[in-house]
């Protein structure tokens, strides 16, 4: 059945046209849906009932619902596992920070770039995600915290560049006036590195921030961490962005996950400064979570105290994630994974 919130507010203009029915009936609509985010047709009180039961007919009312809510001790925050309406479920989580709550959503079920360090990507992709279920991940938690939210980050499970067309309706679409209104420089897209993508993305001159999970300075030691690696050189990527800095003006995120002997050592800082020299970016540095399933251990805190001075004197922009969460499963895929194999054996 065709999900009605997938529609952008031009396409469901375009249908209410058809349909002979006045225009403000698309404004009306699309309010319920992506301002009001109600969860039955029938609370689309002011829409004559005929119209009502057309729509029923017609498409289906993609609501996610929550099956699971874990609320973290440490931070507040909060983590939701969605059931979707084919039954398959995604991860999605809510960060308090002072500027006002950020939710990370998902963007597939599963992914299938494998790389060594996630969990989201040990059993493959299942399937992408739709538009709809991308906004209703994010009403989701709007519903379950009574409020707006006011960042997203497209950093749950999934590459966002593997399910290209639907996470720009997405973008679109939250960022619309007539919906949820989010500010496009409030939105980060982290990618593994698709090269294509990247162009294809900076060609739309949007605002949003592109994150890019770069994890190591030199090809080899990419190639072990991730599959993607072997497809992509990391001067592609650097050309890449430096395209996208060019078209947008956004500074450029690079994501790296330090694994302890893999990539943070003093010299890997130091190809990280060399490569990234003259790009308007910023660095974020992230302890790599352990998953049970995976090789890779967390550095130790002096070495990645050590890898930002280093970068830092290379007059580098640069942070270290605060682990939030750790108490609920924070790091991508595990909480999906973990329902899974319960529900397994039982
Ligand atoms: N596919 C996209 C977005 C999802 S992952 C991408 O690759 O960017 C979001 C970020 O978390 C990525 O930088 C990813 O490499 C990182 N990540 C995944 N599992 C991790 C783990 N166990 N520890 C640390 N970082 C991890």
């Amino acid at each position: 059945m065709t999900e009605i919130k997938s529609f952008t507010y031009g396409q469901l203009e375009n249908w209410i046209t058809e349909q002979g029915e006045a225009k403000f009936r698309a404004k009306q609509i699309y309010d319920w849906m992506h301002k009001k985010l109600v969860t039955e047709w029938s609370q689309m009180s002011n829409l004559p009932e005929r119209l009502r039961d057309l729509l029923k007919e017609q498409f289906a009312l993609t609501v996610l619902r929550p099956v699971e809510i874990l609320h973290s001790k440490q931070d507040g925050t909060r983590k939701y596992l969605f059931e979707l309406s084919d039954g398959n479920v995604v991860e999605a989580v809510m960060m308090p920070y002072r500027h006002g709550n950020s939710v990370c959503i998902s963007t597939q079920v599963g992914c299938r770039m494998g790389c060594r360090f996630c969990a989201s990507t040990l059993d493959g992709l299942v399937r992408s995600l739709t538009a709809a279920e991308m906004l209703e991940e994010v009403y989701g938690v709007c519903r379950d915290l009574g409020s707006r939210v006011s960042n997203i980050v497209l950093m749950g499970s999934g590459e966002p560049f593997d399910n290209y067309e639907n996470v720009m309706q997405f973008l679109q679409m939250i960022t619309d006036d007539y919906g949820l209104n989010i500010s496009a420089r409030n939105i980060t897209l982290s990618t593994c590195g698709l090269v294509p993508g990247i162009r294809k993305f900076a060609d739309r001159k949007g605002q949003e921030t592109l994150a890019i999970s770069l994890h190591a300075a030199d090809d080899e030691t990419r190639r072990k961490m991730m599959p993607i690696a072997n497809r992509y050189s990391i001067a592609e990527i650097m050309e890449a962005c430096r395209y996208f800095f060019e078209l947008t003006g956004r500074r450029i995120t690079f994501e790296y996950s330090l694994a302890a002997g893999v990539n943070d050592r003093q010299t890997d800082a130091a190809g990280l400064a060399a490569l990234l020299k003259g790009l308007p970016c910023h660095v974020n540095l992230i302890p790599i979570n352990p998953v049970r399933e995976r090789q890779f251990r967390q550095s130790h805190m002096t070495d990645v105290n050590h890898f930002k001075n280093k970068l830092e004197k290379s007059g580098i922009n640069v942070t270290i994630r605060r682990e939030m969460g750790r108490d609920i499963q924070g790091a991508c895929g595990q909480l999906r994974r973990g329902f899974l194999e319960s529900k397994k054996s039982q």
